[in-house]
């Protein structure tokens, strides 16, 4: 029965039932964390073979991997990638083991010198704004932050970013530069860009003649499920209604290999790929091509990258479903809280009742759970509806996601009772 049905005495005995679960939830000493979104032990073990390789140090074209130069990233590895985001070698650049470290430098250069198209670097505008889809990736928030773009939030839907909201905020207001998005298995909400959203990003005119789409496509290839969803073909739709330049594509191994030793991806049109060159020429004279190669030789091609993918699957789905069995036995017709069931990527979203997502957290807390903060997957930490926690199952074993997962619940329950008045 939903809470808010309750009469005040059930609601009174409800609300006992669940502060006694709580006490002797506290009294158990746990020490569990859903916080970040980070890969397991045993995943990062699937990747072992990495630490053996490369055998050799020469690349196709006979390039020794040791040695300086390259800047665009070793060759074999940009066309497995290519493939794997539905472009040609040509648009990928492939450097070192952090995609945020790309995201950053396209910020910064197209505020110091701006895109293809602009008139001037983004920076000598008096405002320069971003529109960011929410909830969504906290350090996304936090690096926009940083360089001074103000951030105006429009909803994530189940199709990607509510289009509409974007449509008629970029139309005419020339200091909104850009956008990021997660198209595939959204960081938090897990939602897919359709194709429709997609094309009407990639059309919808603009105030702004350089405005940038920060396609972040952290989890393309993260498929909890046997249906491998494509993302939308972003590059194409760009080209095809005339706007070729206005996204940058990223992507990296970072949760396929090694977190902290993996690959890191863009892509973009020719004179994207040219401007991003351009900037890092003066920071890099070439990356960790021994890297790359050890990437090539693991995985021999796409195909080798997927079956990759599928042994991770393996090893968390079971962790996903644990999640979505223990909300919905505990939290199931209440009618207190949402949550989606992702088929992909590191993220479960919860939305609790209105105004009680702090408490919920603080709750946790003190019962020895770390959950990410109330308000992290919003700009400036500012949920206004104080009701969206992001979940992360993938890095404790499965036991620890059932244990971490029931003392939520019982949080959750406990946090809307009081604000329902018990
Ligand atoms: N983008 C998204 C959406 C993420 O969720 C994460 C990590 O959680 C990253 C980027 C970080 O990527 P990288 O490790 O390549 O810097």
């Amino acid at each position: 029965m939903a809470l808010s049905d309750l009469q005040p005495a059930d609601l009174a005995a409800f609300a006992d039932t669940q502060r006694a679960a709580y006490d002797e939830l506290t009294a158990k000493g746990l020490k569990l964390d859903l916080t970040r979104g980070k890969p397991s032990s045993a995943q990062l073990d699937l990747s072992e073979g990495l630490l053996r390789l490369p055998t050799g140090h020469t690349a196709a074209d006979g390039t020794d991997v040791r040695n300086y130069g390259g800047l665009t990233g070793l060759p074999e590895l940009r066309a497995i990638f290519a493939d794997l985001l539905g472009t040609s070698p040509a648009n990928v650049v492939a450097q070192g083991n952090s995609s945020l470290t790309l995201m950053h430098d396209t910020l910064v250069q197209s505020l110091l010198y701006g895109r293809p198209g602009s008139v001037d670097p983004w920076g000598v505008e008096e405002e320069v704004r971003f529109i960011c889809p929410v909830p969504g990736y906290d350090r996304h928030f936090a690096l926009t932050d940083r360089l001074g773009i103000e951030m105006v939030t429009v909803p994530m839907t189940d199709e990607g970013p509510d289009v509409e909201a974007v449509a008629a905020l970029v139309a005419d207001d020339p200091s909104i530069k850009g956008m990021w998005l997660v198209p595939t298995y959204a960081n938090p909400s897990g939602s897919v860009c359709s194709e429709r959203v997609a094309r009407a990003l990639a059309s919808m005119p603009t105030a702004a003649p350089d405005f940038t789409i920060l396609w972040d496509n952290a989890y393309a290839v993260h498929h909890l499920t046997e249906v491998e969803t494509p993302t939308a073909d972003i590059l194409s739709l760009c080209a095809e209604a005339g706007n070729p330049d206005r996204v940058v594509v990223f992507a990296s191994t970072s949760k396929i290999t090694f977190a902290g030793a993996g690959v890191a991806f863009l892509a973009g049109s020719e004179a994207t790929v040219a401007w991003f060159l351009k900037g890092l020429a003066f920071s890099s004279i070439g990356p960790d091509k021994v890297n790359h190669l050890r990437h090539v030789e693991f995985f021999g091609d796409a195909d080798g990258v997927r079956a990759h993918m599928r042994k991770h699957r393996e090893l968390i789905a079971p962790k996903f479903a644990e999640v979505q069995r223990v909300l919905a036995e505990r939290l199931g017709g209440h009618d207190v809280a949402e949550w989606n069931d992702p088929a992909g990527g590191y993220f479960v979203s919860l939305d609790v009742l209105d105004g009680t997502a702090s408490r919920v957290v603080e709750l946790a807390k003190e019962a020895g759970i770390a959950l990410t903060p109330a308000g992290a997957s919003f700009p400036y930490g500012d949920d206004p509806r104080d009701r969206n926690i992001r979940l992360a199952p993938t890095l404790p074993p499965v036991e620890e996601v059932t244990a971490a997962m029931d003392a939520v619940a019982t949080c959750v329950l406990l946090a809307a009772a009081e604000k329902l008045g018990a």
